[in-house]
């Protein structure tokens, strides 16, 4: 299947250059991203048979889009639950299923831990469509109570036993060195997973102590998103029984 993108204009923190919108063969478009003008024109004018758009999750950098694409050219809308309005959206997928997408099978990956519904896209050359599961560069953001580390890292397993060949994210390059990446993806985790463990052995308690031991020396800017991420892995300990709160101040079970 003939794969190309179009990057939307709105590069940020999050976004790095901005939404890689793809184009799957003549008629698919994967993660229309935000519904900007500029970039819903330059889709159309890609990709003029357009009659089937993906998504892998419902945040404002990925879905918008569709509405105004389905409007203009009838485009049928396939998104996992929560992406949209239920009178937008003509399929609703889980994981598990098997789309006929310009006459290629893709296979959807359920791949909740970004963001609960997220879903990932497979075809049958090996190109993994990774939303913000997976980046081509840096880490994805866990935000909680949704976003949750536990599925996130169960998901990336999910992700590696299927033996992807490439990785295309919705943010930053392809990637040929998928299982590499997933690899790396997953020791992060668990790297900083151990730093946490090991600032509650060294007595730190509260989110506050634990983020300026596991992340010194942190520009002031990032402190809250670094604290969201400690709340996602101490989150994940609690839930597994292993870390325990009482009053905001953490400690390691017995
Ligand atoms: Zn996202």
């Amino acid at each position: 299947m003939r794969i190309r993108s179009i990057t939307a204009p709105n590069p940020g923190a999050f976004t790095l250059d901005g939404t890689r919108t793809y184009l799957l063969g003549e008629t698919a478009v994967l993660d229309p991203g935000p519904a900007i003008d500029a970039h819903i024109d330059a889709i159309l004018a890609a990709q003029p048979r357009l009659d089937t758009i993906l998504i892998t999750h419902r945040h404002a950098d990925h879905a918008p889009a569709a509405v105004p694409l389905k409007e203009r050219c009838g485009a049928r809308i396939i998104a996992p639950a929560d992406v949209l309005d239920d009178r937008q959206v003509d399929l609703r997928v889980a994981g598990g299923e098997s789309l006929d997408i310009d006459g290629t099978a893709i296979e959807v990956i359920a791949t909740p831990g970004h963001t609960s519904e997220h879903v990932c896209y497979l075809t049958a050359d090996g190109d993994l469509f990774t939303g913000d599961t997976i980046l081509g560069t840096g880490t994805t953001a866990i935000f909680p109570p949704d976003g949750n580390m536990a599925d996130y890292i169960r998901s990336l397993r999910r992700l590696r036993a299927r033996s992807p060949k490439r990785i295309q994210p919705a943010h930053g390059p392809t990637r040929s060195d998928a299982i590499a990446l997933i690899d790396e993806y997953i020791a992060h985790r668990l790297e900083r997973e151990r730093q946490v463990l090991e600032a509650l052995a060294g007595g730190a308690r509260t989110l506050s102590e634990l983020r300026s031991r596991v992340y010194p020396d942190l520009d002031p800017q990032l402190i809250g998103a670094a604290e969201i991420q400690m709340t996602a892995h101490l989150t994940k300990l609690k839930d597994e029984n292993r870390v325990e709160e009482t009053d905001g101040r953490y400690r390691v079970r017995e």
